[in-house]
């Protein structure tokens, strides 16, 4: 088959006319958020997404977390900030006080010892202090009790909150909700009222101009759950509650009237994934401890996302391993 050689047309020379489709190639594998003048966008801002960490005093995860901030900050090209998904600590819900201070301690001391990126976070499932009461022997009338441990450790304005930088708006949700009583250590994903109004509000006062990232813990839309076949799959499809949005369908209309909505990160799951609907696209960035520290989890090595963010509104993102080596199961 004879492919004709790329012309360009009347008014370009050669030379920028390849250097723009190049440009073009580059936005369609990103994605294509953007189609201005790729040939001319310049890079703004390179985030690294860490997400689902799940520290703990075992299975070398302080090791595995000290690796994986020192290969980040070892990049050629380091990254300016970093955006950390939630799970920072392991099943604090259902640990006792000083089983959860030994986590936080951890994660604050290895930060600290190892990295020099400013970082953002949201909360995960796991950071939530105390709500399987049985186990964690809290009573609910302790002051850092629930979310409010996580949001003191992590140095939180909110539980949810948003910010802008180098020309792009960053709004940070917290998903996470008591799926029965709090106290039974269940939970489910979804906004409360309070933050969808606020979330509405948000997204109604930036700029038309200016492109926003979302990032959650747990995913707002996914796939994935229905690639995992579980024991309770029958012909309707199962998908486990917690896992990702319930409210899936609200907020992707809300986000729909916003052509500057380029990208929404997530993690919990710990696979990895990218899924576009209505012009938006959502990523499901792996584990920096792959399967809770004993290696893989179905295939997805232990990693995390770098994106690069432009400011003509486009973006990339890709997933990326930092070469770590599980300890053997004993
Ligand atoms: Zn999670």
């Amino acid at each position: 088959m004879h492919i004709p050689a790329l012309t360009p047309p009347q008014g370009f020379d050669r030379r920028s006319f390849l250097k723009m489709t190049g440009g073009l190639a580059a936005a369609f594998a990103a994605g294509g958020t953007s189609f201005g003048k790729p040939s001319e966008r310049n890079r703004v801002l390179r985030v690294a997404h860490i997400t689902d960490i799940h520290v703990q005093p075992e299975r070398r995860a302080p090791e595995g977390l000290a690796s994986c901030l020192k290969h980040i900050q070892s990049l050629q090209d380091k990254p300016d900030l970093i955006l950390s998904g939630g799970d920072h600590v392991m099943d604090s819900v259902r640990q006792t006080r000083d089983r959860t201070k030994t986590q936080w301690d951890i994660w604050t001391n290895v930060l600290k010892a190892e990295n020099s990126i400013p970082v953002k976070s949201c909360i995960g499932n796991h950071d939530i202090w105390g709500w399987e009461k049985d186990k964690s022997g809290a009573t609910g009338n302790e002051p850092d009790f629930g979310k409010k441990w996580a949001i003191d450790a992590l140095g939180l304005p909110n539980r949810y909150y948003s910010f802008t930088q180098a020309g792009w708006h960053f709004i940070t949700l917290d998903g996470v909700q008591p799926a029965g009583p709090v106290g039974d250590g269940s939970h489910s994903a979804y906004l409360d009222e309070e933050q969808l109004d606020w979330f509405k509000r948000d997204l109604a006062s930036v700029p038309k101009t200016t492109p926003i990232l979302i990032w959650s813990h747990v995913p707002i839309v996914s796939a994935l759950p229905i690639t995992n076949p579980r024991p309770t799959l029958t012909g309707n499809i199962y998908i486990e509650e917690g896992h990702v949005h319930s409210d899936a369908g609200v907020i992707v209309n809300e986000l729909a009237q916003y052509p500057n909505v380029k990208a929404c990160l997530s993690g919990h799951l710990h696979q990895v994934e990218q899924i576009e609907i209505k012009g938006i696209n959502f990523h499901c960035n792996g584990a920096v401890c792959g399967g809770w520290w004993k290696g893989k989890n179905r295939g997805f090595d232990e990693g995390f996302a770098l994106v690069d963010l432009y400011d003509d509104g486009s973006y990339e993102c890709r997933y990326e391993t930092y070469g770590w080596v599980a300890e053997p199961p004993k």
